[in-house]
């Protein structure tokens, strides 16, 4: 990767003069505040080299991308139990869907959309007396930032419009795969996906996803080697919901996305690339997140595949 801040620059450059599409999500009123002109990208290599391009130290709601980070905590802490509350398989429908819950018992198909993260909040809630404050410690601890805080503004604004997911919620408990109150359950929901991080921060924070399980610089052990594959799998072949075929099929990389235009992607023993561009297409992925991850693997020829 000896070249790759000029690729970098090249590709970044491409995209930002091409016209943008979609829209910025709306139906989190808090999230459709952000300026929709926002770019970012941040490259960082396992052996300890950082790239950047744009808007890469700007803080913006990581979403969805947290939930590779609560699937991280509980795998940890819970092993292969873990699968008897959700599978592994991806469900091709959008993030938020509630179909395929009523003809499989409520058991989710994969941690990684909303429903398998709402269980995995639920098993939190078991685990810890006091989920929300661990839940921070963890996110913490993986990333790094010492004063990271909940966003409150974004938490609460999901909160007052997060109709499908108290549905969710509610829904997954009538089947019994929801232990704990439902209102506890989706507050912690809430307060995972308001997470705020920048480019180069998420970049690094996944660095142990390509690492074999261990932070990079500090090598601490955040999950096992083969749990670390297991993810990696499971963001291949979940982490883009009904674009999770178009994602490996363009891009080659395992990776998440979240609603507020972030993405990551990694290529294990390489590099992590995170993006951030907050206009989405219609299943509720950067328009130029996807273009840029594009078209740098194609470039690089860097991917797993
Ligand atoms: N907080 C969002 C929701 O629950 C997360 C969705 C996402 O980022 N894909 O709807």
């Amino acid at each position: 990767m000896s070249s790759c801040q000029s690729i970098l620059n090249n590709t970044f450059s491409r995209i930002a003069t091409l016209p943008d599409s979609g829209a910025v999500a709306s139906y989190i009123p808090e999230l459709a505040k952000v300026s929709p002109d926002y770019f970012g990208v941040c490259i960082t290599t396992i052996d300890g080299h950082v790239h950047t391009a744009g808007d890469a130290k700007t803080k913006f709601s990581i979403q969805s991308i947290a939930k590779v980070l609560s699937l991280s905590l509980v795998l940890s802490k819970l092993g292969d139990e873990l699968w008897k509350r959700m599978d592994f398989e991806p469900s091709g429908t959008a993030f938020n869907s509630l179909v395929q819950l009523e003809t499989e018992n409520g058991i989710p198909r994969n941690p990684l959309i909303n429903a398998g993260a709402i269980v995995i909040c639920d098993i939190l809630c078991d685990l810890f007396k006091d989920p929300k404050r661990e839940l921070l410690d963890y996110l913490r601890m993986v990333s790094g930032i010492k004063n990271l805080e909940y966003s409150e503004a974004i938490a609460t604004s999901e909160r007052l419009t997060g109709y499908r997911n108290y549905a969710l919620v509610n829904f997954i408990k009538s089947f019994g795969n929801i232990k704990n109150d439902c209102d506890q359950v989706i507050d912690l929901y809430f307060h995972l996906c308001s997470i705020e991080m920048t480019c180069e921060e998420i970049a690094y924070t996944f660095g142990f996803l390509a690492n074999d399980g261990k932070q990079l610089n500090t090598d601490y052990i955040i999950v096992t080697p083969s749990q670390s594959k297991r993810i990696n799998a499971i963001m291949q072949t979940c982490g883009f919901y009904d674009e999770a075929g178009e994602f490996a099929f363009k891009v080659g990389l395992p990776g998440k996305s979240g609603v507020g235009g972030g993405m990551i992607a990694l290529l294990p023993h390489q590099y992590t690339i995170a993006t951030w561009s907050p206009k989405l297409n219609a299943h509720g992925n950067s328009y130029r997140g996807m273009k840029f991850m594009e078209l740098f693997t194609d470039e690089t020829q860097d991917t797993v595949f």
